[in-house]
């Protein structure tokens, strides 16, 4: 399926400059939004997941039906202060100052294998920290499952040999 003509790209937003890819209007498709999550669930089959991570909250959005979709589970990757048990936390780099992730101590067994999954693959820093937070906990990182990825942002670079998969590129 072509997925691009389902993305609604907003000029200037949240600031000038910026070519937003709106992924609502993929999401409000039926057909358009279970077809993204299965042809993601083919690539979690292949590098044999074992549970999938995704951080909020358009993580949660890819995540959550991709886990559903493979009946394995499901761990939420949270901005700092909102998990209500102990935690670790990773910090990463915005575009103006940091902001951090975070996740239950016991959500991952070590050894256990991960599929990490998030609606767009911008610079990486998101999923660099993710990454990071899943190796902490004993999980191995088995590949990285994007609805979008802006190639000219190299996001990549940070992702190392970890297998990518998108299903539209910018
Ligand atoms: P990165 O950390 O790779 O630079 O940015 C990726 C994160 O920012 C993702 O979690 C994604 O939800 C969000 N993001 C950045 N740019 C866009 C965009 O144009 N569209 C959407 N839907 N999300 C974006």
């Amino acid at each position: 399926m072509d997925y691009k003509q389902y993305i609604r790209v907003i000029p200037d937003f949240p600031q000038p400059g910026i070519r937003f890819k709106d992924i609502t209007t993929l999401l409000k498709d039926g057909p358009a939004y279970r077809s993204a999550i299965q042809d993601l669930a083919e690539f979690a089959r292949e590098v044999d997941a074992e549970v999938i991570a995704g951080p909020e909250a358009r993580g949660f959005v890819v995540g959550a039906p991709l886990s559903y979709e493979m009946s394995i589970g499901f761990v939420p990757i949270r901005k700092s202060g909102k998990l209500p048990y102990e935690s670790i936390k990773a910090e990463y780099d915005l575009e103006y100052g940091k902001d951090a992730l975070a996740v239950h101590v016991d959500a991952i067994q070590p050894g256990q294998r991960v599929l990490i999954a998030d609606d767009l693959l911008a610079t990486g820093g998101t999923i660099e920290s993710t990454i990071k937070l899943v190796e902490q906990l004993g999980g191995k990182v088995v590949g990285a499952a994007f609805f979008i990825e802006l190639s000219y942002l190299d996001g990549r670079k940070k992702i190392g040999d970890i297998p990518v998969k998108s299903l539209v590129q910018y």
